[in-house]
């Protein structure tokens, strides 16, 4: 078997042979390209150390990556390749980077610090695949494995169990027994890693992660986000629901569009639930608030793990809003909805409803999802509409007013407000001259 490798990474490959060096296709682009998938990255190994590199690409465009750990970026004709001296990891005392790291002229050496078998195959047109455990036949029977002592890798980095999960789903692996188990027994090492590579990850994982993985595994999420361990066992006894509120959610992140953060408010929307549960007479489960409740723990969440504000307070408002149903609504609320939420934000709200309704029980799917779609029909026919959504989107603003003779002040913003009140309500259109002849006669009113 032979990979096609572009023009430029060869052409990189042949400059350093002909330096005298040892070089090859490495990783991700090796496994992807047996697998015949589209490669995003190829990264070169290289016995020859960072400035010896620099060197031999002297008349390209060279970026010093990481020189500590051996990285230099070559630019051959637009075309960016990291190329990294083969490398030796010291000890990893704090569970997440080595203390040091040592350079080494072995290949096997290099191959033998990466995580997984399938990740630790390199390649050269002219040495063929050196793969001294058994990564190709990995790659062939669809496992991750762990490169040795799985215990002893997860100790070294506990971002490898977030890793061990996300490749097993973006490649459809299965995991190894033995790897899993250390994955189990390792959990508590994910305290250890920094909230951002861990959102990463996650944000990696959840678009291709299924119910059952994610509950194979919830002792994982749970580890990141233990707000969540009071729903498994948190029965739901209500027509609508035939799972506990944890199964229900990760059959919801399922049903979910693969997008990362439409996902992650799937995997939270619920997880008000466990603490706004009540039973009434007759034995039915009821959740009343859990969403602002759901909310609130998401805030926590999202603030413990460190994400941008952007994504946080996406998701928050997903979770605040999933239960709502706009099909219901008259056209000024839902305006209102609109201009306070945003149409992305209100898209997201209806995959997520959309997600959640597939998550209940079937027998209410029709009827749900009928609702859902009614909703959405109406949303995409008030946008449809001429745009008017929030007070700056009226055909009129204050400055405008005061030309009109209005006193400036607080009385502006009252009269902006009713005309935007009365444009919502389609009692007024949204041009200029009504707006303006309104706003006169509004002042005048209040005036006389
Ligand atoms: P992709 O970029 O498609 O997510 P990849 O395999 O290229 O997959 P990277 O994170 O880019 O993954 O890392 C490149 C290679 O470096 C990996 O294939 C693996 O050999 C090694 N590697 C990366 N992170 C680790 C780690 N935490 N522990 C051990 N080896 C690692
Ligand atoms: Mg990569």
């Amino acid at each position: 078997m032979i990979i096609d490798i572009p023009l430029q990474v060869n052409n990189a490959l042949d400059i350093l042979s002909s330096a005298g060096f040892e070089a090859y296709v490495v990783g991700g682009a090796v496994r992807d390209a047996v697998m015949g998938r589209k490669v995003n990255d190829w990264d070169i190994a290289a016995s020859s150390l960072p400035a010896q590199t620099e060197k031999a690409f002297e008349s390209f465009k060279v970026i010093e990556t990481g020189m500590k750990h051996g990285t230099v970026t070559v630019i051959i004709n637009g075309f960016h390749i990291e190329i990294t001296t083969f490398r030796i990891d010291g000890d990893y005392s704090d569970n997440r980077r080595p203390d040091s790291v040592s350079f080494t002229d072995d290949i096997t050496k290099d191959l033998s610090r990466r995580d997984f078998t399938c990740n630790a195959v390199a390649y050269s047109p002219s040495a063929g695949f050196i793969d001294p455990f058994g990564g190709l036949e990995d790659i062939n029977k669809k496992i991750i494995r762990c490169v040795g002592d799985p215990g002893t890798r997860f100790r070294e980095d506990g971002l490898r169990i977030l890793r061990a999960l996300r490749f097993s789903r973006t490649l459809g692996f299965d995991i190894d027994p033995l790897t899993a188990d250390a994955i189990h027994e390792n959990a508590g090492l994910l305290k250890n890693i920094s909230s951002e590579r861990t959102v990463a990850e996650m944000c990696k994982l959840l678009p291709f992660a299924g119910a059952d993985f994610l509950d194979e595994y919830s002792d994982i999420i749970f580890e990141i986000i233990p707000e969540l361990k009071a729903e498994k066992g948190c029965r739901q006894n209500h027509i609508r629901h035939i799972y506990d509120v944890w199964m229900h959610s990760c059959k919801a992140v399922e049903n979910s569009p693969s997008d990362a953060e439409i996902r992650f408010a799937a995997l939270l929307h619920d997880i008000g639930k466990p603490a706004c549960k009540t039973t009434d007479e007759n034995g039915v489960d009821h959740f009343y608030g859990h969403a602002d409740t759901g909310a609130e723990i998401t805030r926590d969440v999202m603030n413990r793990l460190k994400v941008s504000n952007r994504m946080k307070n996406h998701i928050i408002t997903l979770v605040k809003y999933h239960g709502f149903t706009p099909e219901g609504f008259t056209d000024k609320t839902f305006r209102k909805y609109i201009g306070t939420l945003g149409e992305e934000t209100i898209k997201d709200l209806f995959a997520l409803r959309e997600a959640d309704i597939r998550a209940q029980s079937p027998a209410f799917h029709e009827e749900s999802l009928k609702l859902n779609k009614a909703g959405y029909d109406k949303f995409l026919s008030l946008l449809s509409q001429e745009k008017c959504f929030k007070i700056s989107d009226l055909n009129i603003n204050g400055t405008e007013l005061i030309g009109l003779g209005i006193q400036q002040g607080a009385v502006i913003g009252k009269i902006l407000s009713s005309l935007f009140d009365e444009v919502i309500s389609d009692k007024l259109p949204n041009n200029k001259d009504a707006l303006s002849k309104r706003a006169k006669e509004l002042y005048d009113n209040g005036n006389s």
